[in-house]
Parts: structure tokens; sequence; C-alpha cells
């Protein structure tokens, strides 16, 4: 879990409790703070559980983002061009597809 979300979720848990704290004050009723207290936990939890997986879907899309450039980097370094007709092609063709060159620079 990364330390904001740490906060994020201290954050809130903490002004759930403390808004339970004064909404019992407030009503003067010890079942008051409870239901609000409980009511309140279920809310920040699911909040808290969807930070997370937001967060998680970020870091798939960092790290699919990260492969691509590497790939994208590999096909731009395993590039000739062609003599002849100064196409550029990848290192995998033998001959130029669009002359039929087999001279590459
Ligand atoms: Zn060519």
């Amino acid at each position: 879990m990364k330390n904001y979300l740490k906060i994020i979720s201290g954050i809130t848990f903490a002004s759930v409790v403390i808004g339970a704290i004064i909404t019992g004050v407030v009503w003067e009723s010890f079942g008051v703070f409870f239901v609000s207290l409980i009511g309140g936990i279920l809310v920040a939890f699911i909040a808290v559980c969807q930070h997370l997986a937001i967060a998680e879907v970020l870091e798939n899309q960092e790290r699919i983002l990260f492969r691509l450039q590497a790939i994208e980097k590999n096909i731009k370094t395993a590039q000739k061009q062609c003599i002849n007709c100064k196409r550029i092609v990848t290192t995998d063709y033998s001959s130029c597809p669009q002359c039929g060159g087999r001279m590459f620079r």
C-alpha cells in the first residue's frame, strides 16, 4: 500500500470516529454514537477499497506503458535503410519489401 493511501485511510477513519463522537454528544445518546460510528466505518471502508482498486489499476497501466515503451525502443533500434530506394525496414527483412534490394545500411 502506498504511503498517501495510508494517510488518506488514517484521516478518513479518524474523521469518522470524531464525527461519530460529535454526533453522539450532540444527540446525547450512546446509540446514536454507535450507529453513526458503524455507518461511518462502513462508508469509509468502501471508499478506501475503491481507492485501493483505482491505485492497482493505475499501477498496472504504468507497468504496461513501461513495457510498451521498452518494446517501441527495441523496434526503433532494430531498423535499417535500403541503399536502393531509401526505405526504412526492420532488421528481420533480408531483402527490401519495396524494391527487392538486398543492400542495407
Ligand atoms: Zn528498397
